[in-house]
């Protein structure tokens, strides 16, 4: 694996920023990341970018609309997370759409993550785990004998306190796993 072709951002300088400076930062990153995949693609046109996405779902390239769409309450949790791999992931799929026959290219498929790896110097992932406290309904993640159940802050505490909940179908205890993990 080579090195990130964008170098990591300072994690105490990313923390200080307010809501507006970081979006500001974020959209300098996606500039960044667009000069990088300018060197590979010299006519690629420059994505619009907007912070309005909700939910789970941390980025999207969203091309009838010709741009990039971020989710600014994910943004706010996992800032090192945005900088390092959801602006080259998502900036990958812009750059792998405008290649020729691009938009019959698999999403995550042999292009995207030769992107990734070669261009931007990452690992090809596709899902992350995030902090997702205040993005989710039900973010934490529990599990039983047959299937993974969706916890909400409230039940999580109650478990964590001690109180015992059972799967329906299999009569196990749920077991406290991690948060929901995102994709990307
Ligand atoms: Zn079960
Ligand atoms: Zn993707």
């Amino acid at each position: 694996m080579d090195r990130p072709a964008l170098p990591d951002p300072c994690a105490d300088w990313l923390d200080s920023l307010d809501e507006a400076a970081l979006h500001r930062a974020l959209h300098e990153r996606v500039e960044a990341a667009f000069q990088l995949c300018r060197e590979m693609h010299a006519h690629l046109p420059r994505p619009r970018v907007w912070l309005d996405l909700r939910g789970q779902c941390a980025g999207q390239a969203h091309f009838g609309r010709a741009g990039l769409r971020f989710n600014p309450v994910l943004l706010r949790e996992n800032r090192q997370a945005f900088f390092v791999d959801v602006v080259p992931h998502e900036m990958a799929h812009w750059l792998v759409h405008h290649l020729e026959q691009g938009d019959r290219m698999r999403p995550h498929g042999h292009e995207w993550r030769t992107v990734m790896r070669q261009l931007f110097g990452l690992p090809a992932r596709v899902t992350h785990r995030f902090d997702t406290r205040h993005a989710s309904p039900a973010p934490y993640r529990y599990r039983c004998a047959c299937r993974e159940h969706a916890f909400t802050a409230r039940r999580h505490a109650l478990a964590r306190g001690g109180r015992v909940y059972r799967c329906r179908e299999c009569a196990q205890t749920l077991v406290y796993q991690s948060l929901e993990l995102v994709s990307i």
